[in-house]
């Protein structure tokens, strides 16, 4: 659940508008494609079925407006060459191309996704830096002294390393969602998909809180493997925290990451910080997981101490365990798809995810880029 997600603030009025669609007049009940899910996985899909010339596309949101989930709370990195530290080569590879997709697209619309580039750097304690560092141009192993020269005001512990990381990419998520909406064909809110009948393996009908759809292909966007198809598939939601801050006294222009904490840096001069990995599920902000953000947020930038927090919020990342991003068929189908799981990346991967199920639908074959985001065999 998103509360006061400081993204919402700083969109225009046309922007919380094109959040809020509501129900179209005209809505089309055979589309060439039905994208169910209208977070930024859902949206991109459409976004790149359009423009693959697959005809007509509808998309259709649950909730009372689009990005509702961790789709419009998260924390709007897209950071892939970070990945090459904890990653599979195949995944950081999706995501430069997905970073490479925001970059077009920002460019062919203006600028308006707000696409910024900035910077990241990743902390190590004393003795913990990796074996070995990633290599490339994007790559700096930083000593202490240098952290220190590119971001003064930082903390860093003596003996402590960094890996600076430029090239990488952030959006105001909210922002994003409302652009890639605008160009996702025809999209609904407050419509929820409550079952779907197939003829042999062919989905034929989706039922939903407005009737039914007859569409030809069909993309479930909906965080998690929706029913039937979950059965036996393991997956969860992870609750995590954010907050923001006023903007303060400090100099940071780097996205500070590391076991002590850390925060992204807005243009503002304001910070977002988080999030946490929280085990329960309920809605409630938990004071302690706050307490940890802002914690360590002063901890790596002491300059912080007096920061005033004015946004707070939680939301859910979608997990399919053991797996990077499931992006596969639906089993049993020949016309369904689906997209789940994108747990802590699903902003940096959305639109090349969606421009892989544009072509897989196109052309009925699996994109090799996704070749290894297969459904888990179901746990019996
Ligand atoms: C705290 C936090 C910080 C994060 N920071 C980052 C980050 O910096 N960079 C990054 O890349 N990723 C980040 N993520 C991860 C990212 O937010 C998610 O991976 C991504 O939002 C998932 O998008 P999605 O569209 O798959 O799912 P969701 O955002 O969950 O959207 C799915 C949508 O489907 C709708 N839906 C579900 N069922 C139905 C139905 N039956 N009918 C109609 N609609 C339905 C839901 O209402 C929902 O809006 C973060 C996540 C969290 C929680």
């Amino acid at each position: 659940m998103v509360r006061t997600a400081v993204w919402w603030d700083g969109l225009r009025e046309a922007e919380h508008a094109a959040l809020r669609p509501g129900l179209p007049d005209r809505l089309d009940r055979r589309p060439d494609v039905l994208v169910v899910g209208g977070g930024a996985v859902g949206l991109a899909t459409g976004v790149a079925c359009r423009d693959a010339g697959l005809g007509s596309v509808v998309v259709l949101e649950r909730a009372d407006r689009l990005a509702a989930a961790a789709s419009g709370g998260n924390g709007g990195a897209i950071a892939p060459d970070m990945h090459a530290l904890t990653d599979p080569a195949p995944f950081v590879a999706f995501g430069r191309a997905s970073r490479e997709r925001y970059r077009q697209l920002d460019a062919r619309w203006d600028g308006a996704i707000g696409l910024r580039t900035t910077r990241w750097l990743q902390l190590f304690a004393p003795g913990s830096t990796p074996v070995r560092w990633p290599q490339g141009p994007a790559f700096a192993p930083l000593t202490a002294q240098e952290v220190g020269e590119l971001e003064p005001d930082l903390a860093v512990p003596e003996g402590g390393a960094a890996l600076l990381v430029s090239g990488q990419r952030a959006v105001n998520p909210q922002r994003l969602a409302a652009v890639l909406a605008g160009h996702a064909g025809t999209v609904a809110t407050g419509v929820e998909v409550t079952g779907v009948r197939t003829a042999g393996e062919r989905i034929t009908t989706v039922s939903s809180s407005v009737g039914d759809f007859h569409p030809g292909a069909v993309v479930m966007a909906t965080g998690l493997v929706p029913p039937p198809w979950s059965a036996g598939v393991r997956q969860r939601w992870v609750k995590g925290h954010m907050l923001a801050t006023a903007p303060g006294p400090w100099r940071l222009g780097s996205i500070v990451s590391g076991p002590d904490g850390g925060g992204t840096p807005l243009p503002d001069g304001s910070i977002v910080c988080g999030g946490t990995f929280d085990a329960d599920l309920s809605p409630e902000l938990s004071p302690a997981a706050l307490d940890e953000l802002l914690t360590g947020l002063r901890r790596v930038l002491p300059a912080a101490r007096d920061a005033q927090v004015t946004h707070q919020w939680c939301c859910f990342r979608p997990l399919v365990e053991g797996r990077q991003p499931v992006i596969d068929r639906l089993p049993g189908t020949t016309n369904g798809w689906v997209s789940a799981g994108h747990f802590t990346t699903g902003i940096m991967l959305a639109v090349g995810t969606g421009q892989a199920l544009a072509s897989w639908i196109d052309t009925g074959r699996r994109p090799a880029e996704v070749a290894t985001f297969g459904l888990p065999d179901p746990v019996a």
